[in-house]
């Protein structure tokens, strides 16, 4: 595995393979690599010739005062992991190489409406960070086909509608959340958790399965049901900022079962954001 911090280093080698028509399969990430991003690589590796993946934590989607600074950095371990999986280049760019001006001057991407509700009414400018550094790297690294994991489900939308509208030639593929054996989705942000959290933290999911089932067995008037699951986790000890039903194609909220929906969850435990979802 080649590990590459220089662009201009990377875009050499990716022109090199351009030339010699190699499908390039690309997965982005932020280091501090579980099972979860670990599947996505699994998945990369059998779609295409050449699998990049990057490694990048990105300072335009974190409020100033949130977890930027405390975000896990592991890198020595992540390279050990994605060795063994036969990938062919970490990238692992430098803010300042991504970011050379500041962030107010530099030019965003921007996905309306999708960006602004769920997670984006509690992260404002969250998803602009997102978007921006996702459509960076696109350009960077000029992947056939790029994978991202279900678990970010709103993320996984706001990046398909963005390569819709900007006509980017790639190929979004997704990944089904992969989660500890309680049920709690893996995530870089469990390590927040303290031993007490990190007991009560399947609540999330059981919540959301409980509501499934719900739906399932064709409960309707799904505000009710939404403001109960809400209560289940605030006696569970969590701090719930929603839980939502929506239709999974468009996000839009949902008021019957008749079509494919997802129920998603975001939710604080001590200094843990949890967020979940499930598809309907
Ligand atoms: P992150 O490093 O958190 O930005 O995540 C990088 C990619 O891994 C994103 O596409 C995430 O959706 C995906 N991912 C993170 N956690 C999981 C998980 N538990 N299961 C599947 N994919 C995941």
């Amino acid at each position: 595995m080649l590990q590459l911090s220089d662009i201009s280093a990377l875009q050499s080698q990716v022109k090199r393979w351009k030339v010699s028509q190699q499908r390039l399969v690309f997965v982005p990430t932020m280091g501090n690599l579980h099972q979860g991003h670990l599947q996505l690589v699994r998945q990369a590796r059998s779609s295409g010739d050449k699998v990049i993946v990057s490694i990048f934590v990105n300072p335009m989607q974190f409020a100033p005062g949130t977890d930027f600074d405390r975000y896990p950095r592991t890198l020595k371990d992540d390279t050990q992991q994605l060795d063994t999986l036969d990938v062919d280049v970490l990238f692992t760019p430098a803010v300042n190489d991504i970011y050379p001006q500041d962030l107010e001057k530099t030019t965003k991407v921007i996905v309306p409406g999708l960006s602004d509700i769920l997670c984006g009414e509690f992260r404002p400018g969250h998803f602009v960070g997102v978007t921006t550094i996702v459509a960076k790297l696109f350009n960077l690294v000029q992947p056939d086909v790029a994978i991202f994991g279900e678990k970010d489900y709103q993320q996984l939308a706001i990046i398909k509608k963005m390569v819709a509208d900007l006509g980017f030639p790639v190929e979004i593929q997704s990944v089904s959340t992969i989660r500890e054996a309680d049920g709690l989705a893996m995530s870089s942000r469990n390590q927040y958790l303290t031993p007490e959290e990190r007991a009560k933290a399947p609540l999330l999911y059981q919540t959301l399965q409980a509501l499934k089932k719900q739906i399932d067995s064709g409960a309707s008037g799904f505000p009710e049901y939404e403001s109960r699951a809400m209560l289940a986790l605030q006696q569970g000890g969590f701090r719930p900022e929603y839980v939502s039903i929506r239709h999974a194609a468009t996000l839009a909220p949902a008021s019957d079962n008749n079509s494919p929906l997802v129920i998603l969850a975001a939710a604080w435990l001590g200094t843990a954001r949890l967020i979940d979802n499930i598809a309907v």
